[in-house]
């Protein structure tokens, strides 16, 4: 089922990590919203960004913009993203969805792995936020998403950077929310679950198994479950929520 929400059309919304799974869902699901899709791609990928603006315009995006950076090179992600605003105005909404995942138990856990995690999943959601700060001033009403994840909120063997990484979303999410909420720009983290993703689909079958066992709906979430999630957030619909963590999880948390 998909709601439509008005007020993201034309919107500019920049989706960060949107080549794949979670993030190409989200962006296409914008796309069908009408809004102006503004979506990151690392060097050297550009057939993919290509291929994405006719995707996401042919499914009703106002516009799609590809701009290069990767979220760990602040450098870069200011040039590109200043060079946007000057040619299309302010991003007024923010998904902050790059992510990775280096596992590890903790006795095997590598320094490297450790701070590529914090770097890409904290460190570039705080950079790609500061970045973008100034012009949600000037955007009537600037909403950010961050996509944190039940692991930020539960931990997991053999995931604790992760889990610290998507923790320490939680409480920029809070921080942002607190300093910019007086100019009307929002801030909220969601918590996905397992969803259904190549992630997911390289599981074992009994792995999956014993997932699904401790989901109460005994199910994965899909990717367009998180993309309503996202697209109620960026709009208006949640005018009055902000600094919010929302977990989407089909009841694995409770
Ligand atoms: P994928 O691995 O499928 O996709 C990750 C995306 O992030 C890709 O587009 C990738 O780009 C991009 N990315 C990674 N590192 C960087 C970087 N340094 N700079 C720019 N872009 C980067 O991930 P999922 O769709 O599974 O997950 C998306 C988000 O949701 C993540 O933050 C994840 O932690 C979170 N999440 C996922 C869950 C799941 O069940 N899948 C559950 C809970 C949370 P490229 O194609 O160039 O590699």
């Amino acid at each position: 089922m998909k709601a439509q929400f008005e007020d993201l059309k034309g919107k500019k919304v920049l989706v960060t990590g949107a080549t794949r799974g979670i993030g190409r869902a989200i962006a296409k699901s914008l796309a069908e919203q009408g809004a102006h899709v503004v979506f990151n791609y690392r060097e050297g990928k550009e057939g993919v960004a290509n291929e994405m603006v006719e995707h996401l315009k042919g499914l009703g995006a106002t516009n799609a913009t590809p701009v290069m950076f990767d979220v760990t090179n602040t450098a870069q992600m200011k040039d590109s993203l200043d060079a946007f605003a000057k040619e299309h105005g302010v991003i007024e909404g923010l998904v902050n969805n790059a992510g990775i995942s280096r596992d590890q138990l903790v006795l095997r856990m590598k320094e490297e792995d450790v701070a590529a995690t914090i770097d890409t999943n904290l460190k570039g959601a705080i950079m790609v936020s500061q970045v973008l700060s100034r012009g949600f001033l000037r955007a009537e009403n600037a909403s950010v998403v961050n996509i944190s994840s039940i692991v930020g909120l539960m931990g997991n063997a053999g995931q604790i950077a992760y889990a610290a990484s998507k923790a320490g979303m939680v409480g920029l999410t809070k921080s942002l929310a607190k300093e910019l909420g007086a100019k009307n720009v929002r801030c909220n983290a969601i918590c996905p679950g397992f969803i259904d993703t190549d992630m997911t689909d390289a599981l074992k079958e009994e792995t999956k198994e014993s997932y699904l066992s401790g989901i109460p709906m005994k199910r994965f979430g899909s990717t367009q479950e998180v993309a309503n999630l996202v697209n109620f957030l960026l709009s208006n619909a949640s005018s009055y929520i902000t600094g919010e963590t929302i977990k989407i999880d089909g009841g694995l948390y409770i």
